[in-house]
């Protein structure tokens, strides 16, 4: 028998990985070209050339144990090192080694620094729409995941709820820009006003609340749009960040934890987030992964290649009388359903063979995600079916 926490987990498994499923089932049956698979996030584009000159020249050039062995389960300290300075040098901050904790992806960053920092019954805020897998890694550590409404108009954050929501129980709000799932970027001007009611309830409660910055999708942001570093405005800020999307290594497991100096009990949760990482079962982030990483601190894959699919999708989707806030970064459109329910819309496009999310899967009902991390020329092939899917809905 599983345990009861697992059945609801099982039960409620994740509905995007569902329909990647299904995207292979219905390929099966009518072509791989004529099903067009938006649900999942997997980055379309190559990893850049260095990575795999970086791999093999890891392997043959370093001894076995530099590449394989065991390590602190910080992650190797040169890495780390060079990550740190290499953070110093574009956003002009004053990491060191010890500021950087080695993960396995941004999941693996997330559930060490809840485990770190949560006990049972610790509120943790975000705002919706927002990544789903939250609710689940809140729970693993008895957590309370609160969630702020929607401001469906612009998708920014709902400051005024925000503000309501904090209670002496709230131990963390998990921040995420640009976002998944809307693409959305929070302006400097938002984070300020973030930031001062996050000030203001520390003062009034007498308690630290950490601001995690959850940001996969720090490196693709379009139209030359600044996403600020969340550390340079708030001292109790923590960085979960992943090579997943911004090198295109998903599969890879590999990202880090920036954890500054100037947080409160600073120390404490160095140490409690070095020990979650050894007792979280990851033990260390992939040690070849991390050679390669620091090789390829300059690297970046090509963001031409998902700006051409968002102006592509976006242009056209709105001609059709679609309704979406065009995406500032990531590569998701966030659209609005044409009927109330986002589950129905979303089996009717599947009709077209057009595979999107309902938004309730972001806590956002009564609108779907579109994932354009995939080749412009199935974003072409798709078009007549939402063309078609739009016109359904004119007579409804
Ligand atoms: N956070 C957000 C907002 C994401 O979209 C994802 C993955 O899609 C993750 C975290 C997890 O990323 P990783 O592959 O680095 O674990």
């Amino acid at each position: 028998m599983i345990s009861e926490k697992m059945v609801g987990y099982v039960r409620n498994s994740s509905i995007i990985r569902a329909m990647f499923e299904e995207g292979k089932r219905l390929a099966d049956i009518y072509g791989a070209e004529n099903v067009f698979d938006f649900s999942i996030g997997n980055p379309s584009v190559e990893p850049p050339d260095e990575i795999k000159e970086a791999l093999i020249q890891i392997i043959q050039e370093e001894r076995p144990n530099l590449v394989h062995g065991y390590m602190n389960n910080s992650g190797f300290e040169d890495v780390r090192a060079k990550i740190a300075e290499s953070l110093n040098q574009r956003f002009g901050t004053q990491f060191n080694h010890e500021n950087i904790l080695m993960t396995v992806g941004a999941a693996g960053g997330l559930n060490v620094i809840l485990k770190a920092l949560l006990n049972p019954g610790e509120e943790v805020i975000t705002f919706a729409p927002f990544f789903g897998e939250y609710r689940n890694y809140v729970s693993n550590f008895d957590g309370e995941l609160v969630v702020v409404s929607p401001n469906t108009e612009t998708f920014q954050p709902n400051l005024e709820e925000f503000e309501q929501k904090i209670t002496r129980k709230t131990k963390a709000v998990i921040v995420n820009t640009p976002n998944n799932p809307t693409g959305v970027v929070y302006s400097e001007q938002t984070i300020l006003a973030l930031v001062d009611i996050l000030n203001k309830k520390q003062k009034e409660f007498g308690n630290s609340i950490y601001m995690i910055s959850d940001e996969p999708y720090r490196e693709i942001a379009y139209d030359g749009v600044e996403v600020p570093y969340l550390t340079k405005y708030y001292n109790n800020t923590i960085v979960s960040y992943s090579y997943s999307k911004s090198l295109s290594l998903p599969g890879e497991r590999i990202g880090y934890l920036v954890i500054p100096k100037e947080l409160d009990d600073f120390e404490d949760v160095a140490a409690a987030s070095n020990v979650a990482n050894r007792i979280l079962g990851y033990v260390n982030a992939p040690s070849l992964m991390q050679r390669v990483v620091a090789r390829c601190l300059d690297a970046k894959v090509d963001v031409e290649n998902y700006n051409r699919n968002r102006e592509l999708l976006y242009n056209n989707l709105v001609s059709f009388g679609y309704h979406c806030v065009k995406p500032q970064g990531a590569f998701y459109l966030f659209v609005k359903a044409l009927e109330e329910d986002d589950k129905a819309f979303s089996a009717a496009a599947k009709n077209h063979n057009i595979l999107i999310v309902p938004g309730s899967s972001f806590g956002c009902p009564g609108y779907c995600r579109i994932a354009y991390c995939v080749d412009y020329n199935m974003i072409e092939r798709a078009l007549p079916g939402f063309e078609k899917l739009a016109k359904e809905y004119e007579h409804k």
